[in-house]
C-alpha cells in the first residue's frame, strides 16, 4: 500500500519540523509549505490524502487557503490547527469547510489520533472508495469492481447502492439520520421527501440479509434514520 501524503501548511519551523518527524514516523508522506501561496502551489499538483493547516499564516492566510482549497477539492480532509486566543477564526474555518480543528498547544498523540481518524473516514466518502473487500454476514463484496458474492449468488451493485454500502459501512454501528444518507449519497437536500432512500434500503435487505423481514445488517431506528452492522 502506497504511504498517504499529508500537505502541512506551518510557518513556525519549530512547529513544522516536530510535525514533520512524527507524521514521518508515523509513515505518513509529508510535504511542507510555509505560507498560504507556496501551500496552493502545492495543493495544485494534487494527491494529498489530508491537508493540516495551520491558520496564522503570513500573505494568504490560512482561512483564505483553506476556503480555496475546499473550492478545488470539495472531499479532501482538512483539519485546522488554530491558538486559544483565535476561537473565532476556528469557527470561520470550520464554516469554510475545514472538518476539525485542534487548539496549540496540543499533544502529538492527539494530532496523530486524529489525523488516522479523519484518513479512515474520509476513505468511505470517497468515490473512488477504498480498494479491497467488505464481508459481513455470508457476504462478500468487491469494493473495486462493485461484485457481490452472497448465498443468493453473484451480481455486480450499482453505483448508488456501492456509494450506500460504503457510507454505510465506514460509520459502521452509528445511527445515521434520512438527511445525511440523503445528502450523503445523493447529494440532494434533506427537505426533499423521497421513498427513494427506503426503497434502497428494501434492496439492501433483499440482497443481503438472511430474511429481510428481520433484518441484521440494515436496521432501521425509528424516528432517527438507519444503522449498519456487519
Ligand atoms: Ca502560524
Amino acid at each position: 500500500m502506497s504511504r498517504s501524503r499529508i500537505l502541512l501548511v506551518e510557518d513556525e519551523p519549530n512547529i513544522a519540523r516536530g510535525l514533520i518527524f512524527n507524521l514521518e514516523e508515523e509513515g505518513y508522506a509529508v510535504t511542507h509549505a510555509s505560507t498560504g501561496e507556496e501551500a496552493l502551489k502545492a495543493s495544485k499538483r494534487g494527491g494529498y490524502a489530508l491537508v493540516v493547516l495551520d491558520l496564522m499564516l503570513p500573505g494568504i492566510d490560512g482561512l483564505e487557503v483553506c476556503r480555496r482549497l475546499r473550492r478545488e477539492d470539495p472531499r479532501i480532509p482538512i483539519l485546522i490547527l488554530t491558538a486559544l486566543s483565535e476561537e473565532r477564526d476556528r469557527i470561520r474555518g470550520l464554516a469554510e469547510g475545514a472538518d476539525d480543528y485542534l487548539t496549540k498547544p496540543f499533544s502529538l498523540e492527539e494530532f496523530l489520533l486524529r489525523i488516522a481518524g479523519m484518513l479512515r473516514r474520509s476513505q468511505w466518502y470517497r468515490s473512488e472508495g477504498p480498494s479491497g473487500r467488505l464481508r459481513f454476514g455470508d457476504n462478500e463484496v468487491d469494493l473495486d469492481s462493485g461484485m457481490a458474492m452472497t448465498p443468493q449468488g453473484e451480481f455486480s451493485l450499482t453505483e448508488l447502492e456501492m456509494k450506500m454500502l460504503r457510507t454505510f459501512a465506514g460509520r459502521e454501528g452509528e445511527v445515521l439520520s434520512r438527511a445525511e444518507l440523503l445528502s450523503e449519497i445523493w447529494g440532494i437536500s434533506p427537505d426533499t421527501e423521497t421513498r427513494t432512500l427506503d426503497n434502497f434500503i428494501v434492496r439492501m435487505r433483499k440482497y443481503f440479509e438472511h430474511d429481510p423481514s428481520e433484518p441484521r445488517h440494515f436496521l432501521t431506528v425509528r424516528g432517527k434514520g438507519y444503522r449498519f452492522l456487519g
